[in-house]
């Protein structure tokens, strides 16, 4: 199993990082250590003084493939769960300003959060998959599916062009605007539409 993370893939976050938007969907990808055991706290590491919540859309697949034509990607998977992709950012911009890979910043234990629950991709009408991040009961993060650069076919094509994806793998389609660092006490909760789907406590 493997977690395949999209990067920049909403123009207002793209902005707020002060990146560029891309010909080609970004990605990189996790250990599955870094999926966080159910109902665990979340503990910030202690070599990062700033770690970011990123809110994503995530897809979990379900059938197993190579060289995916965009026109079937959707036969890849049925269900769409909810994840954060936390990033050690200090880490990250030092990675980035230095040309080395994000691993350390992006795949430590506990950076991939990942919903309990997933929602069947034919109740709810995917174009239009309204979500959001609440931290401490404010809400800091709203994005749709519809705003995003590369939408789940092409990323599902994109991707299975590089790296075979197998049952069970998990891609975080990017994150919208509005990301900034967490402490010890914050409570972060996740929606997708009016349905809670994820509620992290920090450590
Ligand atoms: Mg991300």
């Amino acid at each position: 199993m493997k977690i395949i993370c999209i990067g920049r893939n909403y123009i207002d976050h793209v902005k707020e990082l002060n990146n560029t938007v891309t010909d080609d969907p970004i990605f990189f990808l996790k250990p599955e250590t870094a999926i966080q055991p159910r109902g665990h706290p979340f503990f910030i590491p202690d070599f990062t003084n700033n770690v970011h919540y990123e809110v994503e859309l995530v897809l979990k697949i379900n059938k197993a493939g190579k060289y995916i034509e965009e026109k079937f990607a959707n036969r890849y998977y049925s269900e769409i769960g909810l994840g954060i992709d936390f990033t050690a950012r200090d880490i990250q911009e030092h990675c980035k300003s230095n040309g080395l890979p994000w691993e350390k910043a992006k795949g430590f234990d506990g950076s991939a959060q990942i919903s309990n629950t997933f929602i069947n991709k034919y109740e709810i009408d995917i174009n239009n998959i309204s979500f959001s991040l609440l931290k401490n009961n404010k809400q800091v993060q709203l994005g749709n599916s519809s705003q995003m650069i590369f939408n789940f076919d092409k990323i599902i094509s994109y991707v299975s062009k590089y790296c075979s994806l197998k049952i069970g793998d998990l891609i975080y389609t990017g994150t919208p605007s509005g990301v900034s660092n967490i402490e010890k006490g914050d409570i972060l909760k996740g929606f997708i539409y009016e349905k809670e789907m994820l509620n992290v406590i920090i450590k």
